[in-house]
């Protein structure tokens, strides 16, 4: 493996978890102002890696998922110079080419969807995806902290370019847009404030009742798979009994 590009991605990991960290949590730029859940992260906890639980996140952030996120991109590029993706250009497919731009985070948001529950299988979710869910309350770099088997899987979604194709720049935005999301949605705030208004809608709420409820909201809000498939949470009473019955039903069967 590359060091170089481990330490980019790094870097690139730190600009956006310690960025919004930053923002949020060190320098409070708006206070308590659209955040969820006011009480603040857990400095002490023994569920947590090194007991506290931003060295937690941070641990299996940068070790973990930094290391494969780069294990992927060199993956494919290697792919890409090998002929074992087909290359698709500006000048020989145009339409296709921007074309991606737009259908990359649709499928990446349909994937996460499907994974997410997958991940929620209860033999998956004890052995694997246990480790994300210690984040009862989530800050930024709680977004990529998850267990190896989960950053495989989770990342995995760039491996659809071995059917569909690819440029560089597809790969570059496909695995970046997905892992800084990630922060932006763990971030504990629905939206940043500048100048007193919701400026940069960070759809944190929605993500954030997964963490309290478990069993709804599976997916982003960029489309409404929840809706689609009915494990949409908005906060309601009415949407809470709806999750309710349905988690009876999946237990009963
Ligand atoms: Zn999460
Ligand atoms: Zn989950």
């Amino acid at each position: 493996m590359d060091c170089p590009n481990v330490s980019a991605k790094s870097g690139i990991d730190d600009a956006g978890g310690g960025w919004s960290a930053f923002v949020f949590f060190i320098w409070r730029g708006q206070g308590k102002t659209l955040q969820y859940d006011a009480r603040p992260l857990m400095k002490n906890g023994r569920q947590f890696t090194f007991s506290g639980q931003v060295r937690d996140n941070m641990f299996w952030t940068l070790a973990s998922g930094v290391t494969f996120w780069t294990a992927y991109e060199v993956l494919m590029f290697w792919a890409l110079a090998n002929g074992h993706v087909t290359l698709l250009t500006w000048s020989t497919n145009p339409v296709w080419f921007v074309a991606f731009f737009f259908i990359i985070p649709m499928w990446e948001s349909f994937y996460f969807y499907w994974i997410h529950r997958m991940l929620h299988i209860p033999f998956l979710y004890k052995t694997v995806h246990a480790l994300h869910h210690r984040n009862v309350n989530v800050g930024p770099w709680s977004g990529l902290s998850m267990h190896p088997v989960e950053h495989i899987i989770y990342l995995g979604t760039v491996l659809i370019h071995f059917v569909i194709g690819a440029h560089p720049l597809h790969i570059l935005l496909h695995l970046q847009y997905y892992t800084l999301t990630a922060a932006t949605t763990h971030t504990g705030f629905e939206g940043m404030v500048i100048k007193d208004k919701n400026r940069l809608a960070l759809g944190t709420f929605h993500h954030q009742m997964h963490h309290r409820y478990f069993e709804c909201n599976y997916g982003g809000l960029e489309l409404p798979w929840d809706k689609f498939f009915g494990s949409f949470h908005d906060g309601t009473d009415e949407a809470d009994a709806k999750i309710k019955e349905r988690r009876k039903r999946f237990t009963n069967s």
